[in-house]
């Protein structure tokens, strides 16, 4: 006898496919997600250092643009359900938020695991099923549909396959890359993996030396070959071999693909950008002639935090022990370039499995972005990071699993033509 509904089998309880199976569910389809690991959402209990930054209140266009040429993808998905559903689910389940700057929108209990909570029980009560330690390893599909997905060696038949199987950076979460080889084995065209939102490694010994200091308000600009290839404003953190933080995670997909095609890549700090080299000059000046009796090494700490003196006095060839009244033009002008133009040669990044987001993936030009179902397989659909979709840090990246994941859903559980049980 025909299902009255259709079985959709959702990979992957993360943020993209618990989406999908609470919908898929709400509107009447049978749900069984099947979950590798022993829980839902490790990687979404991690997210925005355990705070969660879910979504942001960028406009439209805006919020596309943080994606890159693949955001016109989103565009549909976007349309259909986008940050301010996103707010208004979550608070009509129970969950306040609040906004911060950037526009970045958070749990106000600043607790990612609430998110979790909230979306496991919501598709529970919806109706779906959570099967855990049930990795997919296989998608069968017969005639160019989808007709199973075998898991822990069973064949389990449905009429639909969301898959939702996210990155391939930490691994620890679950999202290991498994998404893409279930979509490659049944077809699809795989953009290369790569690492992006990645600390860089730097050369030379400023990162060792700097290793814990948070620099906030400073420019950085990327150069690629010489040419200014990416530039922001805001925080940069200094670790064991290199550095992270917003502004280098921000840039750091271009540092990637320069480094992969043998580029050189470089980063220049202006740790005073709010002063041009004609003010900053003023200043120097009136610094060396009120403290014109003590040291260099002395008047520096009043520019910059204590630990990047040294740096500093190495770098730009300066004498610590000499006075403010005796620095000599040239060593102000050294000096001033080097606030200005703090190298930091970028000789490689951490591996993809510290990288916060999966650059390359899904094909899109295989995924119908109005449904988010293959263009090679009816009845089996995309949702989340396994798509080539990546953005900066901001609560897109989460926006977009969400919203992949609801049209996902709403999409599967709409198909025609159920399977019959047997
Ligand atoms: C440290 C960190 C912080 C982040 N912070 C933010 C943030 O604050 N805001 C933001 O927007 N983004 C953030 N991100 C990015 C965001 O977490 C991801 O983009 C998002 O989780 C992707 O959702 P997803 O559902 O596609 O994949 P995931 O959340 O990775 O979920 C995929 C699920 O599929 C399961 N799975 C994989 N393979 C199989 C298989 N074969 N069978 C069954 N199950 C399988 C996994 O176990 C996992 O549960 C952060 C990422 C990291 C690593």
């Amino acid at each position: 006898m025909a299902d009255k509904y259709p079985k959709v089998v959702v990979v992957g309880a993360g943020a993209a496919g618990m989406m999908a199976a609470g919908q898929a569910a709400e509107a009447g389809a049978e749900v069984v997600v099947l979950e590798k690991m022993r829980r839902a959402g490790l990687k979404l209990a991690i997210t925005g250092k355990g705070r969660c930054n879910l979504t942001n209140s960028a406009a439209l266009a805006d919020f596309i643009g943080h994606f890159g040429s693949n955001g016109r993808f989103l565009r549909q998905a976007f349309n259909v359900w986008f940050s301010d559903d996103l707010v208004d689910f979550f608070s009509a389940h129970g969950l306040e938020l609040t906004r911060e700057r950037g526009g970045r929108i958070f749990p106000a209990a600043g607790k990612a695991q609430q998110v979790v909570e909230l979306l496991r029980r919501w598709l529970l009560a919806a109706g779906a099923e959570i099967h855990y330690r049930s990795a997919v390893e296989r998608i069968v599909v017969e005639e160019n549909r989808v007709v199973a997905v075998v898991s822990n060696g069973q064949h389990i038949r449905t009429d639909a396959v969301i898959v939702a199987c996210g990155g391939s950076s930490y691994s620890a979460t679950g999202s290991d890359g498994a998404g893409c080889a279930l979509a490659a084995a049944v077809g699809h065209r795989i953009v290369p993996l790569r690492p992006a939102l990645v600390p860089l490694v730097t050369t030379g010994a400023a990162a060792a030396q700097l290793c814990g200091l948070n620099l906030r308000n400073i420019a950085a600009a990327l150069f690629v070959d010489g040419k200014k290839a990416a530039a922001e404003f805001g925080e940069l953190v200094f670790n064991e071999d290199g550095v992270t933080g917003p502004v280098v995670l921000t840039m750091s997909g271009v540092a990637v693909d320069a480094l992969a095609e043998g580029k050189q890549v470089e980063l220049r700090l202006d740790l005073k950008p709010a002063l041009d080299d004609k003010k900053l000059d003023a200043r120097l000046q009136r610094d060396f002639r009120r403290r014109h009796a003590e040291e260099l090494e002395s008047i520096l700490r009043g520019l910059m935090v204590r630990e990047m003196v040294p740096v500093c006095l190495q770098q730009a060839d300066l004498p610590g022990d000499c006075c403010g009244h005796s620095i000599t033009v040239a060593q102000r002008k050294r000096l001033r370039h080097w606030l200005k133009n703090f190298v930091l040669p970028v000789s490689g990044h951490r591996p993809m499995d510290e990288a916060i987001v999966t650059a390359g993936g899904v094909d899109l030009k295989q995924v119908n972005p109005r449904s988010m179902e293959s263009r090679l397989v009816s009845g089996l659909y995309f949702a989340g990071e396994v798509l080539d979709l990546q953005a900066d840090t901001g609560g897109y990246n989460l926006q977009a699993a969400f919203s992949t994941g609801y049209l996902a859903g709403r999409s599967a559980a709409a198909i025609q033509e159920p399977v019959t049980d047997s």
